[in-house]
Formats: C-alpha cells, structure tokens, sequence
C-alpha cells in the first residue's frame, strides 16, 4: 500500500502472559472483573484512593500509576467499550509504543463466547479509532503527528484460568478487528483526501497499489471510451461536466477454492467532489462533498480487510467514479439520458448523481452473474432526517441479505436499520418523458433513492446502504469515519464462515 494511505498498521497479538511480566507504558484494566488486589498492584500508592465500587462506576478512569512496568493505567467499562462510547479514552494510546491490555479483568468463564469475541474486536477498531491522526497530505498541508503506538498485546494471565474456547474467541476477535482496523485506515484516509487530490484517477491508483500488493487481487479499469461502448450513458452524463476523466474501477478477489464459485459484489459510489452540477448545492459546508466517494472508500477498505483474512470467498468490487461540476457540458434539468440497461433517465435535479452512476454499475454487475450485490452510497441527505447520523440506511430486495446485514450491523457495531420500499414510494418515480425520474418529489427521499436504483437490481439478491449520515463527522471533528467498513467485513467474514 502506498505510504500516504496506510502510514500506521498496528501489530496486534495474544499472549499468554501476565500484563505486568510484558514491557508496556500503557496497562488498559476493566472495572467488571478487578479485585483490589490487582488494583495495589497496578497502582502502587495510589490504589489507596482507589475503591472497586468506584471504579465500576466509571465511564473510564485514567490513573498514573508508579507500578515498575507500565507508567499509566486506563481502568474501563467491558459493555462501555462495546457500545464504542470509551474511544475517546484511546487517545492515550497514541502515546505509548506498546499497551497491554490485561483480558482477565474484563472477561470472566462467565461471559458469552460471543460478547467475548466482540469484545475483542471492539477493543482493536476502538484503540485504532483512537490513535488515528489526519495523515501528512500529498500537498503538504496540515500537522502530521503520528501516533507512536506500535503494538497491542492482549495479556491472558495463565493464573486467571479462563478457558480455551474463550481464549480462542479472543484470538478469532482480535484477527477481525485488526483487519476492519486496517480496512478503515484506509477508507479514512482516502477519505479525507481533498478533492483536488482525491479524483477519479486516483483513486484508480489505489487500487492499483491494492491489487499490486496481493496476488489473488486483479484490477480492471474501464476508461470512457470503454463506458460509451458499453452504452452507459447515465454514469458519462454526470462526468461530462466534469474536467476529470470518469473510471470504472473492478477489482477481483480471488479467495475461494473453487475459482468459478459465483462472487459476491461490492459497489461504492466514488463521487470525488459533488458541487450538485447545475442544481448547485448551497455554498455552506460544500467542502464537505469530497466526502461524497466515501461508499467507494469502504468497499476498498472492505476488500483490504477480506484479503487479509484471506476469506474463502470470490469478491468483486465496483467503483464508478466521477466529479459532479456545473459546466456549459454538464446534465442540466430535464434531460434525458439513456442507461446501459436501456430504461431512459430524465434528470430532473442533477444533484441526484449518485444513483446516476451507481445504476451503469450495477448492471454491469450482472456480468459476473453475482450470488449477492451490495452497494454503499453516501446517497441522500433524506438518510440524516430519517436516521441521524448513527446509523445507516437500509434497503433491499432479499429479505436474507437484509437480515444478515442488519445482524452483521448489530455484531459489528456498525449499525444499519431497514426502510420500506413499498410500491406507492416506485410511483414517486414516474416520468412523463422517460423510462423514470432521477428524484422522487418531497418525501421519503432516501427510499426513493433505493427505488431507482432496484431497476437495475432486478437480476440478483441485492441491498443498499445509505451512508450518508454516518460516513463523515462534521464540524470541530470532522473527518471520515471509515463507516461501513465493519458490517461490510463482518457480513463477508459472516458468509465465509
Ligand atoms: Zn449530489
């Protein structure tokens, strides 16, 4: 991978040790299973000003400790990490090269197998999202202050007793998150690209270096002219207004020991800035539409994260990427263009771009004859009035797909709750001019959005996420988040399974 994009990959290991036998200047502690015995030990003189029932209380609770091996000490909450609220409390991580994290005072004989291998996954993407900084630039603006952390040990204690099958659990759910961490790094970091580094070219480059770097990954890219002969006259309308040469970026992962096992595919809308085109966007927060190829960014860092866990299934990820500019060339309201499944388009807002390219990509998706597609978009800002900024959107025409989503949400911590796509919403739709319309009027924007797009889904099991709320945080902390790295990963790993 190119240095610019993962500058900080974690060494993450289980070993059968006690925490304080290992080098480390960071101890994490849990409240749940601490007896105030471990409490002295870790703490010295301190542990006098430290009571269990305190402790237990607490969110998180930082303690300098005076101990010989480690000098701080973070005590916290196992179902706080789970809930993803302690990462703030990872900030420390950054300053420390090692950290151990003492597993016998979270997790107990008594826990589930499966809240345990959460726990540990959690665990990993909680202290990654914590030590994550703004990655130096290619055009050499912005603070560059890496984290200097370099490994984290989970330190099973051989006294503590805890039995195989859990510690095989946390082993399971430390590999896991290591490699969502991993998939996310990347989606944040591409991510946060501006636009006038982060285009469509290169973005193709990317994912170039991805497939040079692992040998059962292959990568295609179709170039305009490609597109025109494929008759995709939807995805090129949006590009026209644009200087920046539109890709459709394919890549194949090989994993499956049957090679002409059917894959599963991902599709990730990679609009690279959206000014709206000739239905211009307001000037406020514009900037933030750089953030407007952050589906393509997580099904890339999804692909990364399959690939090192070397999951036995064939992948293939799509990404069609362009900008959305207004120019004298560019879509204008009432236009009407033709798809490469034939079905014509009149655009009656050329903000609606997403699903403009998205639907050439999907049905260029059939061609690989898919067991199930996925696409992820940062679609419609509908998604932040129905859902806030927690959860992604969902719909879908397979009532499977859609549940094994929905639990690999809830399992990954990456949530994703179901909208309805009911025959009344398709009706939105209509055109007097065309095939169908490009937006579905007032009201229920984002189920519309799904409606368009599942016209061209016809031929397979397929779902949506709209990641328009959670792909990027705005304001004082804003940044990508590396959503839906997670329940992408953890839907694929699901299946591998
Ligand atoms: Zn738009």
């Amino acid at each position: 991978m190119s240095d610019n994009l993962i500058q900080h990959l974690i060494k993450v290991s289980v070993q059968a040790k006690a925490p304080l036998e290992l080098e480390s200047q960071l101890i994490l502690a849990g409240t749940k299973h601490l007896s105030q015995d471990s409490i002295e030990t870790y703490a010295g003189p301190l542990a006098e000003k430290l009571k269990l029932g305190k402790l237990a209380k607490n969110e998180s609770l930082s303690v300098l400790s005076h101990s010989k091996n480690a000098d701080f000490i973070c005590f916290l909450n196992l179902k706080k990490i789970n809930a993803g609220i302690a990462k703030s409390t990872f900030k420390q991580a950054a300053k420390h090269p090692t950290i151990v994290i003492d597993v016998s005072s979270f997790i107990d004989n008594t826990i589930a197998a499966s809240e345990v291998f959460q726990w540990a996954q959690q665990t990993v993407i909680n202290v990654s999202h914590g030590v994550y900084h703004v990655m130096k630039l290619p055009v050499g603006l912005k603070k560059d202050k890496p984290s200097k952390l370099e490994q984290i040990i989970f330190a099973i204690d051989p006294q503590a007793g805890l039995n195989d099958d859990l510690v095989s659990k946390i082993q399971q759910g430390v590999a896991l998150g290591r490699a969502m961490a991993k998939g996310q790094l990347f989606a944040k970091n591409l991510g946060n690209l501006p636009g006038n580094v982060c285009t469509p070219s290169y973005i193709a480059e990317q994912a170039g270096d991805i497939a040079q770097e692992h040998d059962n990954i292959s990568l295609e890219v179709l170039e305009e002219a490609d597109m025109e002969k494929l008759g995709m006259g939807s995805l090129l309308s949006v590009s026209r207004g644009s200087r920046e040469p539109a890709k459709l970026i394919v890549l194949h992962y090989q994993g499956a020991s049957d090679s002409n096992e059917k894959p599963h595919v991902l599709v990730g809308k990679g609009l690279t800035f959206d000014a709206g085109g000739i239905s211009l966007k307001p000037a406020g927060k514009m900037d933030e539409m750089k953030y407007d190829m952050c589906g393509s960014a997580s099904v890339l860092g999804a692909l990364l994260a399959t690939a090192e866990l070397k999951l036995n299934i064939n992948l293939v990820v799509i990404v069609p990427s362009s900008e959305n500019l207004p120019d004298g060339d560019a879509n204008k309201p009432g236009d009407i263009v033709k798809s490469m499944s034939g079905r014509t388009i009149e655009i009656l807002n050329t903000d609606a771009e997403g699903r403009l390219i998205l639907c050439d990509a999907l049905t260029y998706a059939e061609r690989f004859e898919p067991q199930t597609v996925i696409d992820v978009a940062t679609l419609t800002g509908a998604c932040i009035v129905a859902l806030g900024h927690h959860t992604n959107g969902l719909m879908g025409n397979n009532p499977e797909l859609v549940d094994a989503l929905l639990d690999a949400g809830q399992e990954s911590h990456d949530r994703a709750w179901e909208l309805p796509m009911w025959d009344e919403y398709h009706q939105q739709l209509k055109s007097n001019f065309a095939d169908l319309a490009n937006i579905g009027g007032a009201g229920g924007g984002t189920i519309t959005a799904a409606c368009f797009l599942s016209k061209f889904t016809e031929k397979y099991p397929w779902a949506h996420l709209d990641i328009a709320g959670t792909a990027w945080s705005s304001g004082g902390g804003k940044g990508a988040t590396g959503r839906c790295v997670p329940i992408l990963t953890q839907y694929l790993y699901n299946i591998a399974a």
